[in-house]
């Protein structure tokens, strides 16, 4: 039953109501006495009214005072707490008093187990949840410029782990992709053989399937053949997909500390959104290389060579670098071309830049720098170095038959070479002249050989 509301105070009606009730008392109790048998002519008598009066009227005031002094303090603190919350919420200013919330400065201590309690409970929870949405909210955003400013696949991988190992409970992980046909690991923070990853059965299923898995791992237990810089406790596998095709997997593991809400939301959530921002970068990447390769033979082409050849100078002429230049030649290659066919040149130019690239290191690149000539830039290579590699490639284009159907044809390369700083140059094409002028020497001394511009003759040159 609700009382009757007289004022727009709950605590002023309450005292009216408290002084009602002692009017009440105050004026039936001399008649209560007189019921109970003390004498009339004592009690019915204004004196005693009035001190009736004023007792039934303490009550009430005593009454009212101990429901102020017991009750209203907690609901002060409450309606206090709240309203400073709101207040944050406003003016934006709540995420600089959430690191203070997080430190429990705007909880309640819950004292009772009755309606004040509850409130106080449900208010934390509510404050709870109010944080860990403000942060999910905070770090996301942080996420979606990470999406944003990353258009390269491994540089958007490596900036995720970042963000996901410093904003939650998460010590270590990894992001890998499906790149021609086969899982690819593009970034991995804290695992040791992180390779591994791509062959291990858990990750393989997640992928194929496209459902995530999330380990729990007893004490000494490790995932086979996969070791993490710390003793994992939690493990998830969450699929990337984007539009129902399965991009790639994320994995990331706990440390001491186990997986909280906040932590799995956000893992959910990085994972899902990588979808799109990874087959975005892919989609970058693949046309960067189309505009950067050569179609016939993969290797790059003369415009992105320049470039790239460019950039290698300006590093060797800034860090005193050893810098090699080999100019590869096809010899008599319009022979071919007149005997055979066009088809067939063509087929020998992919054979020859298979050649190259196979003998080359990992650094090192491989240019299509005219229909049958290629230009090799081997940065750190000396001389000796480079002379070793050209050496290795004119012998095995010498030692390889190239065959069309019944037909056999006998390839031989000329190569011409030059090193900075061994020969000074002023820029890079200075440096190509002179590869050049050494694979010229080579043609017209007898080709199917590897001619450096140190060793040409002042009267040659
Ligand atoms: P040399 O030993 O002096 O180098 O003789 P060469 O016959 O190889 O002469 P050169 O290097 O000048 O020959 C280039 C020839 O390569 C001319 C052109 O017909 C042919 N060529 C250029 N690009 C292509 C291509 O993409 N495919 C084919 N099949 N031939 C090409
Ligand atoms: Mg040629
Ligand atoms: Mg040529």
């Amino acid at each position: 039953m609700r009382t009757p509301r007289l004022t727009k105070s709950i605590f002023l009606d309450q005292f009216l109501f408290m002084q009602a009730v002692g009017v009440l008392i105050g004026v039936s109790f001399p008649y209560f006495l007189v019921w109970y048998g003390f004498p009339e002519a004592q009690v019915m008598h204004w004196d005693f009214f009035i001190v009736t009066q004023i007792a039934g009227q303490m009550v009430g005031l005593v009454s009212f005072l101990l429901i102020s002094t017991v009750i209203r303090p907690h609901l002060k603190l409450l309606s206090h707490k709240m309203q400073e919350i709101a207040n944050g919420l406003d003016n934006k200013s709540f995420l600089d008093q959430n690191a203070r919330c997080e430190e429990g400065f705007c909880r309640i201590e819950v004292m009772s187990n009755d309606e004040i309690g509850v409130s106080a409970h449900a208010y934390n929870q509510l404050l709870q949840a109010l944080i860990q949405a403000h942060e999910v909210e905070r770090v996301y955003n942080r996420f979606s410029k990470v999406m944003s400013e990353n258009l390269e696949t491994d540089s958007l991988a490596d900036r995720t782990l970042d963000l996901l190992i410093e904003s939650t409970h998460i010590e270590a992980g990894a992001i890998l992709v499906v790149q021609g046909g086969e899982l690819d690991l593009i970034a991995s923070q804290g695992i040791l053989n992180a390779h591994n990853l791509t062959m291990h059965d858990v990750v393989v299923r997640t992928l194929k399937k496209g459902k995530s898995t999330h380990l729990i791992l007893p004490n000494n237990i490790d995932l086979d053949g996969v070791l993490t810089e710390f003793k994992p406790s939690e493990v998830f596998i969450e699929p990337i997909e984007f539009k129902g095709v399965n991009l790639g997997v994320l994995v990331a593991a706990t440390g001491a500390h186990p997986s909280d809400e906040r932590t799995e939301q956000l893992i959910q959530l990085f994972s899902r959104s990588l979808g799109l921002a990874l087959n975005n970068a892919m989609i970058h990447s693949k046309f960067q290389k189309l505009a950067a390769v050569d179609g016939l033979t993969n290797v790059y082409n003369r415009r992105f060579g320049m470039e790239r050849l460019k950039e290698d100078f300006s590093r060797s002429v800034r860090d005193r670098s050893n810098l090699s230049l080999a100019m590869v030649d096809i010899d008599h290659f319009k022979k071919v071309n007149d005997t055979y066919g066009h088809l067939v040149g063509d087929k020998v130019i992919v054979l020859i830049a298979a050649i190259i690239k196979k003998a080359l290191r990992d650094g090192d690149i491989v240019v299509r720098y005219g229909g049958e000539e290629f230009l090799l830039v081997l940065h750190g290579a000396s001389c000796g170095d480079a002379e070793v590699v050209c050496e290795r490639i004119r012998h095995q284009v010498n030692d390889t038959i190239f065959k069309d159907g019944d037909q056999q044809i006998d390839l031989t390369v000329s190569i011409g070479l030059v090193s900075y700083p061994e020969q000074m140059s002023g820029n890079e094409v200075e440096l190509l002249d002179k590869a050049d002028q050494a694979l010229y020497h080579g043609k017209q001394t007898g080709r199917n050989k590897v001619v450096r511009y140190g060793s040409l003759k002042a009267g040659i040159k």
